[in-house]
């Protein structure tokens, strides 16, 4: 009786597998909808494969994702603060102060750096986003670009600056000779003046905490 009933039971869990395997392979021949993680009905829309023919397919990404980064150099003051607050330095830049106002940011910031170097290496970047947080024009943003995959892990070095090595020693030349013609028209210091500027103070005596001399040895104990 019971070697029966084990055989009725076999046929009826593999039926019920079968059955969810076959239900399975009937909607596979749909594929699901290509759809944003915003849409109402992303959740709803959940039958069929969710294979996508990548890379002429994509999923599209959230507006607030953090992907590869994008600096619009025309609306870049030159401040640093995104390379400074970068906790892993993949941020590098080269500033030239200029001697004017070299024009303004879509926002109406004044411009007064150039940048010489505006490098980021995505390879070192962890995605943390402070440096678009901290851009005062925000001009630094998160881009969608997701797939940069490259051979040579040093094309994920990025430059956004702009600037041909002429104007760049140009730009240098003309802030040397603006700084020396400032020195030039400053009066003349006086003695005093002329040994801080140059670092020839007489350095400040250290000091040193009295010690007192080691007193005499404990004598040994009786026990
Ligand atoms: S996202 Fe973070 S790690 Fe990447 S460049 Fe900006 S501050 Fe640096
Ligand atoms: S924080 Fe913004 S404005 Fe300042 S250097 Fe970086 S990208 Fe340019």
């Amino acid at each position: 009786m019971s070697y029966t009933k084990n055989i009725a039971s076999t046929i009826r869990s593999l039926w019920m597998g079968l059955r969810i395997t076959l239900k399975h392979f009937l909607k596979s021949r749909k594929t699901q909808q290509i759809l944003g993680i915003n849409e109402t009905n992303y959740f709803a829309n959940r039958e069929g494969i969710a294979t996508i023919q990548y890379p002429y397919e994509m999923q599209p990404v959230p507006d607030n994702g953090r992907y590869r980064l994008h600096n619009e150099i025309d609306d870049c003051i030159v401040c640093d603060k995104c390379a400074k607050i970068c906790p892993v330095n993949c941020i590098d830049i080269e500033p030239i102060k200029a001697t004017e106002e070299i024009g303004r940011t879509s926002d109406g910031t004044p411009k007064r750096i150039y940048a010489a170097t505006f490098d980021i290496d995505m390879g070192k970047c962890c995605f943390c986003g402070l440096c678009t947080t901290v851009c005062p024009t925000e001009c630094l943003t998160m881009t969608k670009v997701y797939d940069f995959s490259v051979i040579d892990i040093r094309e994920h070095n990025f430059a956004f600056a702009e600037m041909s090595e002429t104007e760049i020693s140009d730009k240098r030349k003309k802030l040397e000779e603006h700084q020396k013609s400032k020195l030039a028209a400053q009066p003349a210091r006086t003695e005093p003046e002329e040994k801080k500027a140059t670092g020839a103070v007489p350095a400040k005596p250290v000091f040193k905490p009295k010690m007192k001399p080691p007193g005499p040895p404990n004598p040994p104990s009786n026990t």
